[in-house]
């Protein structure tokens, strides 16, 4: 696989790096392409297929890992698979894109991994535990027992922070699409008024 530069934002949910990389996909020197993920899990109401996710069932899911057709994937949660197509990747360089991941910390650490070199991987940090589950709560977009296991696997996730390139708090969040854009223009070699 040849082509341009891998953006990875993880984070526990909830911690805002969505709404970074929406913010991050507006900037046009950044050249920036969302990578669509693959997912078994439902489709929220405001969710299109192909532009959020390609939403599919466990057995399509289960195929594709059968003919090893992901870069990586994970059970993110019980029953949920999330993955990221090669052929999605293959797609946006094809087209000369920078792509940019919203992906849980696991699957960002194995594309790192797989390609150390034009990957940036950027862990984007609540304030706190509670903090997050205040934002879940005010989402509203899960149930209490689906928030509770985000919380919990929130912890894990926390404790993963130092293998990433870069840290970002998402204390203040103005400051920290400030500092996510510049790290990014940085590394795809974009320029930008400070
Ligand atoms: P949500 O259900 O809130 O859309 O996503 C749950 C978690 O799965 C988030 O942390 C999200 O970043 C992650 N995720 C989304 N797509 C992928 C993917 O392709 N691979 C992996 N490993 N995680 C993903």
């Amino acid at each position: 696989m040849k082509g341009g530069k891998l953006i990875i934002f993880s984070a526990p949910s909830g911690s805002g790096k969505t709404t970074i990389v929406r913010h991050l996909l507006k900037q046009p020197e950044l050249n920036l392409a969302f990578s669509v993920s693959a997912t078994s899990r439902p489709r929220r109401a405001k969710e299109k297929q192909g532009e959020h996710y390609y939403f599919i069932s466990i057995s399509e899911f289960k195929n594709h890992i059968k003919h090893d057709d992901f870069l990586e994937w994970e059970e993110v949660y019980r029953d949920n698979f999330y993955g990221t197509l090669k052929t999605e990747i293959e797609r946006l360089w094809a087209e000369g894109k920078n792509v940019i991941f919203d992906i849980d910390v696991a699957g960002g650490l194995r594309i790192k991994r797989k390609f150390p070199d034009k990957t940036l991987a950027v862990f984007v940090k609540p304030p706190s535990v509670d903090e997050l589950k205040i934002r879940l709560k005010k989402r509203s977009t899960e149930s209490e027992d689906k928030i509770n296991m985000r919380i919990a696997k929130a912890s894990v996730e926390l404790a993963t922070a130092p293998q990433f390139d870069k840290i970002i708090k998402n204390y203040d969040l103005d400051t920290a699409l400030e500092e996510a854009h510049q790290l990014v223009a940085e590394f795809v070699g974009a320029d930008i008024e400070k």
